[in-house]
């Protein structure tokens, strides 16, 4: 048991369930509004017009054309929408692309929020916000960017492809991971990340072996749900700034970057953080967290090298370099000879 700790955690009004977009449109009234915008992105189009039969008269207007690292253009163009419309709620259907750009929408237009996850991703639990402008991407924490409420259907996520609900679920892993050796874990998100591991590691190989197998889809997206709140609540450390950097620097795609990196983030850590890295691996049925991480990427097909998500080899220096510029928490001191040997084994895809 700690000796200390501060527990803060937001109200999440949650609901969960198969068929639960359903209660979309009481939870549109509750809020008293009665003019909704609907954020996806292009290919979430299909997703948004469901949710929009949903909401039946409710739904004013779709903003199709959220992307990925919010470009304050098209944030703009989210918000002139929303006041074309006289949009009174925000509701976001889609991946963490799409809940971000919600995000920036009632940040500034300060009309509610309701979130419809569709990936993994968990950013629907978390107060940060990002936003890119002349190429420069800045974060923000603020909990007004939290949904009012967020609706977890799992029927909505059987069109994600077999290998991005893989590397998905495994970019939710590694929040749970992190949150186990956080300086400000409480345990509350102690339990929640164990829980969120042990369901994810037992659903992925699940859910890419059989996409339409509802109830390992449920499962999974009961752990993001879970992994979201620990990513919400607790402070990140090497492995999520490695993939910031790695990711926005040499545009890799997110949700592989973590996954690829994850085993070598924990073994960089496993002598400084034992007891936590221990549960990680208890929750994975393994003793080794590093391989067992490795062995999930493996088992649901994943790329399992930088080199092969685009990464150019000359780039591992820099990225070193990079890495250990800003301080932030981590059970082990930030080396750049380790990070280094990190960023090798992770561009060859080596077995930790
Ligand atoms: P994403 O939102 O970019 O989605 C990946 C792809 O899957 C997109 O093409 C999307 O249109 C498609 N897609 C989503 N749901 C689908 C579905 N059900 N069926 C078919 N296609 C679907 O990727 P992501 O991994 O969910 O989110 C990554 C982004 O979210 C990154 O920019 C990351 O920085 C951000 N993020 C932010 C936070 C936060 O706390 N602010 C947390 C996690 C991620």
């Amino acid at each position: 048991m700690p000796n200390s700790f501060t527990f803060d955690l937001p109200a999440y009004r949650t609901i969960f369930g198969i068929g639960s977009l359903s209660q979309l449109r009481d939870e549109v009234e509750r809020l008293g509004s009665t003019r909704v915008l609907i954020v996806c992105t292009e290919p979430e189009r299909r997703l948004a017009e469901q949710v929009a039969v949903t909401l039946g008269d409710l739904a004013v207007a779709i903003f199709d054309d959220a992307v990925m690292h919010h470009p304050v253009e098209t944030v703009q163009a989210a918000r002139d929408c929303a006041a074309d419309v006289n949009a009174d709620c925000c509701v976001t259907v889609g991946g963490g692309t799409t809940t971000g750009t919600g995000k920036l929408v009632v940040l500034e237009t300060g009309i509610p929020l309701i979130s419809v996850p569709t990936t993994y991703a968990g950013s629907e639990m978390t107060p940060i916000y990002g936003i890119t402008e002349a190429g420069v991407k800045r974060t923000g924490r603020d909990r007004r960017v939290l949904p009012r409420t967020v609706i977890y259907d799992p029927q909505l996520t059987l069109s994600l492809p077999p290998q991005a609900s893989g590397a998905s679920g495994i970019n939710a892993i590694a929040h749970s991971v992190e949150a186990l050796y956080a300086p400000d874990a409480n345990p509350i998100t102690s339990l929640m990340a164990v829980e969120s591991i042990r369901t994810l590691g037992r659903a992925l190989p699940v859910v890419v072996r059989e996409p339409g197998n509802l109830e390992a889809r449920s499962d999974a997206l009961y752990g993001a749900w879970l992994a979201g709140i620990v990513l919400g609540s607790t402070a990140m450390g090497l492995h999520h700034k490695l993939c910031h950097t790695l990711g926005g620097t040499f545009n890799l795609p997110h949700a592989d970057v973590h996954t690829v990196v994850l085993p070598h983030a924990i073994a960089y850590n496993r002598d400084y953080a034992p007891d936590a890295i221990g549960l990680a691996a208890a929750a994975l049925g393994t003793s080794n967290a590093a391989q067992g991480a490795y062995d999930l990427a493996v088992t649901i097909g994943a790329k399992t090298s930088l080199k092969d998500l685009g990464m150019p080899e000359a780039g591992l220096e820099r990225a070193a370099d990079l890495a250990v510029q800003n301080r932030y928490p981590n059970p082990r001191p930030l080396e750049r000879e380790g990070i280094r040997e990190l960023l090798h084994n992770a561009y060859h895809g080596n077995r930790p």
